[in-house]
């Protein structure tokens, strides 16, 4: 029996589908935020966060009633007013909220802007699909022109090659637009009823609700009889195909390589005309490393002027497994310079006001707190990778000094306390 479980009663367990980002991790997490960070604002994209909840409607509408995240997957809750609230599944929505309550229309328009966080979808946990999991995402918000599509993706696509993600691939499709999707949607659901039998359940459900829908079933027999399938590609009205053929054109500008795919549909009902989505063979069946699209409607849909948009949601943890699959360094060490070793207790505050001084002038320095012995200490110092100790003893006290240890040459050296900082700057 568990002891601890005798003394304290139940032992809590993070809830299913989470997971605790412990440090070295965590570090990675925000790293590489970082590093989108400067990427993105270089193109002019500018961070914004917004609520992990918001209004159960605003979700909804966007993502569509028959969309399978509004039909059983929302994190859906009663505030103490009754108010129906949901934590986030996807930040497209909460951000084009932002853009019309807080009049983001009266900037310069695109409205460009980038966001991380962390999204909430009640889905059956596996490797790469959690039910707290994070997206870096970009919308592009006020312009339909090919121009700013080919842009957000070059945007993603350049990221993952500069953390260095080689075996993905860029899907790139296009949904048309209420122009030419009524048309090819009443065709479609006309072929799939005609063989409603050879479909899962889910498919003949999704047929009834929304037939493009059937494109995300990732069964093989339902991919089979999709093969034969109309396709909406091949549907395009004009506008719709050379806004298509121009994305094509300035991807391969930006030496972007693609591959088409007329089955693209993602799981969203706003999405209009562009659609993609990146992949990676490495990660199994979830497979999507990040996707996106253009959104026309949206913002007018809302209450919004008429804000045609574009933008794309990265998985986080869909991104470091690629990583790892990839023996892409992702180790983020914390690296500590300098250790500092009080010799005994009557020498703390000295090693402590020392600390205090290193660290403030931008030194990495740590101390043991636990009051080991000298040679625990000077094994700690050696674990955190030091590469000076500062040993303060009685007797250097004394004398006002403090001893150096250079950890690679092991030679030791007695400084003035006074000069130990201007020392190891020097050093630096
Ligand atoms: P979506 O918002 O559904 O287009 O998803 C965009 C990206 O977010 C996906 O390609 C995944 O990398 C990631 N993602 C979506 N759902 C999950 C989940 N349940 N767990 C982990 N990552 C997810």
């Amino acid at each position: 029996m568990d002891k601890r479980k005798n003394k304290v009663g139940k032992i809590f367990k993070a809830p299913r589908g989470t997971q605790d980002y412990l440090p070295e991790k965590a570090t990675l997490l925000y790293r590489l935020d970082q590093l989108a960070a400067e990427k993105f604002e270089k193109a002019g994209y500018r961070r914004i966060v917004t609520p992990t909840f918001e209004e159960t409607g605003l979700f909804q509408r966007s993502i569509g009633e028959s969309s399978d995240i509004v039909r059983k997957e929302m994190y859906t809750f009663e505030d103490r007013k009754g108010r129906s609230l949901t934590l986030r599944p996807e930040a497209t929505a909460p951000v084009v909220r932002a853009y019309i309550e807080r009049n983001l229309q009266a900037e310069i328009q695109p409205v460009k802007l980038y966001y991380m966080g962390p999204m909430y979808r009640y889905e059956r946990p596996q490797a790469g699909r959690y039910r707290e999991f994070w997206q870096l995402g970009i919308e592009a918000i006020g312009s339909s022109a090919a121009l700013i599509d080919a842009e957000v993706i070059v945007i993603l696509m350049q990221y993952l090659d500069e953390l260095g993600l080689k075996e993905i691939t860029l899907y790139l499709g296009s949904m048309g637009d209420d122009n030419c999707r009524v048309d090819y949607a009443g065709q479609l659901k006309g072929y799939l009823e005609s063989r409603l039998d050879s479909f899962c359940e889910d498919c003949n459900e999704r047929i009834r609700f929304n037939p493009l829908r059937v494109f995300d079933c990732k069964k093989e027999p339902c991919k089979q009889q999709l093969k034969e399938a109309p396709k909406l590609i091949d549907h395009l009205c004009n506008e719709c195909s050379e806004h298509f053929e121009n994305i094509k054109r300035l991807l391969k500008v930006a030496g972007v390589d693609f591959v088409i795919d007329p089955t693209l549909v993602r799981g969203f009902d706003y999405y209009t005309r562009t659609t993609f989505e990146v992949k990676s063979p490495l990660l199994g069946s979830q497979d999507a490393l990040g996707g996106g699209g253009r959104y026309d409607r949206l913002v007018e849909q809302y209450g919004g002027p008429d804000s045609p948009a574009i933008g794309f949601a990265l998985g986080i943890e869909r991104l470091i497994l690629a990583l790892e699959k990839e023996g892409v360094k992702t180790k983020v060490e914390n690296e500590i310079g300098l250790f500092i070793v009080a010799i005994d207790e009557s020498t703390q505050e000295a090693a402590f006001k020392l600390l205090i001084e290193l660290r403030n002038i931008g030194f990495s320095v740590e101390m043991d707190y636990l009051s080991r012995s000298l040679r625990a200490q000077m094994k700690l110092a050696d674990k955190y990778g030091a590469r000076y100790v500062i040993i303060i003893g009685p007797d250097e006290l004394k004398r006002d000094e403090a001893r150096i240890k250079d950890m690679q040459t092991s030679s030791e050296k007695n400084i003035d306390m006074s000069e130990t900082a201007s020392y190891l700057l020097k050093k630096k």
